[in-house]
Order: C-alpha cells, then structure tokens, then sequence
C-alpha cells in the first residue's frame, strides 16, 4: 500500500508541477493585451486624422475649381467693364467687378485658413504615424520574446510529464479514477494529516481513522473531503534526536 501512496504522491507532485508551468504559459500571451489596446486606439485616431485630412483635402480642392470660376467671371466682368458704352451698361459691369472681387477675396481668404489648417493636420498625422510604428515594434519585439518563452515553458512541460504515463500504469485502475476525479473537483487529491487533522479540508478526522492511517496498510480517503489522506510523519519522520 505504501508503494500506491508514493506512487499516487509522484504524480501529483508531477501534475501540480505541469499545471503550475501550464498556468505560466497559458498567461504569458496576455502580457502584451494593454500595449495591443494602445496600438488599436491610436491606430483608430489617426484613421479618423485621416479621413478628416481627405475631406479637409476635397474641399480645398473644390474650393480652388470655385475660385478659378470667379477668376475667369472677373476677367469677363472687367472685359465688360471697358466695353460700356453707356452709363447704366457702366454702372451695372462695375457693381459686378466689385461683387466678383469681394467674393474672390474671401475665398482666397478661406482658401489660406484651409491650407493651415491642413499643414498642421499633417504634422499631427506625421507625428501618430512614427507613435504607431514605434509600438508596433515593440509590440512584435515583444511577442518574439513570448514566443521564445512559451517554447521554454512548452519544453519544461514536457520534461516534467516525462515518466508520468508510466507512473499512471503502476497505480490501480481505481484509486487512479479517485485520483483523477479528486483532482478535477477539488485541484489536488493526496492530503497529508498532521496532527490528526487533515490539510485538504482542515478536519480533524476520527481517531480510529488516524489509527489505521498509522499501520499503512490500505489508502484511505477523508470523510468529508474525500482526499486520499496519510499521516505525514509516516513518509517524512521527523528529525531523529541528537544522540546523547
Ligand atoms: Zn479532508
């Protein structure tokens, strides 16, 4: 029976070993989720610089055909202008090279504001460009140095899990089913009692049980955990006295 115990206790130093490096691994991925988060938010605001920019660019755009239009209806007022031959003909083409001027100088007017306006939008793009760079750089330096890691911990799992299917085959079919299910449900299953009280579930258990417990003759579980339990000082005696 002792040997069912040792044999059991192996295995769940092996399986908590695996799990431990298991957890490590199956976090590390997540590391990298705020800078992930950083990237997508600035990645979104220089898309929407972007879009701005491309309007702001448009109407810039439509805004020159439209000067250019009033340009050519200067020209043609002021054509008119020297070809009156009477005073109303005079009068009505001068009221219109002064509208044609007025217009034209606000639009030139709105025309520098816009090509500001589109210089400093392009610094800030410029600038969110090199910001978005950096950190996607360092977002893949960093997934690099995960990669290396996982591949670590992936062979530490594997060195650990070495010998553990032929651990499994030298215990008994049942108490392995114990063991699997008593894992599953309650994350370990082979608890030492110490002191008559066992560690799994701090329960003190009967004494005739912690009799029997001490003459290693059978496994026995927990009452109310159901944890496969022994008596720690039977595998861990304590330090014997100094002789004297
Ligand atoms: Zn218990």
């Amino acid at each position: 029976m002792k040997d069912q115990l040792l044999f059991l206790l192996e295995l769940q130093t092996i399986d908590n070993k695996v799990k431990e490096l298991d957890a490590a691994r199956q976090s590390l991925p997540t590391r990298t989720e705020p800078l992930r988060r950083d990237l997508a938010k600035l990645e979104g605001m220089l898309g929407g610089e972007r879009t701005k920019l491309a309007e702001t660019e448009t109407w810039k755009k439509q805004q020159a055909e439209l000067l250019a239009r009033e340009q050519e209806a200067l020209r043609s007022a002021k054509s008119k202008l020297q070809g009156s031959k009477t005073g109303k003909e005079y009068n009505a083409a001068s009221r219109e090279v002064d509208n044609k001027r007025k217009s034209i100088n606000d639009r030139e007017a709105e025309l520098k504001k816009v090509t500001e306006a589109l210089s400093s939008s392009g610094t800030v793009i410029s600038e969110r460009d090199s910001a978005v760079a950096q950190l996607r750089e360092q977002l893949i330096a960093e997934e690099a140095q995960i990669a290396v890691k996982v591949e670590e911990l992936a062979r530490q799992i594997a060195e650990a899990s070495a010998g553990r299917e032929g651990l499994r085959a030298k215990i008994e079919k049942g108490w392995l089913k114990t063991y699997d299910t008593l894992a599953g449900k309650r994350g370990y299953a082979v608890s030492p009692v110490i002191g008559g009280v066992c560690q799994g579930c701090q329960m003190r258990i009967p004494p005739q049980l912690n009799n029997i417990l001490a003459r290693m003759e059978s496994l026995e579980m927990c009452p109310r955990c159901g944890r496969i339990i022994y008596r720690k000082e039977m595998l861990d005696p304590p330090a014997a006295p100094p002789a004297t």
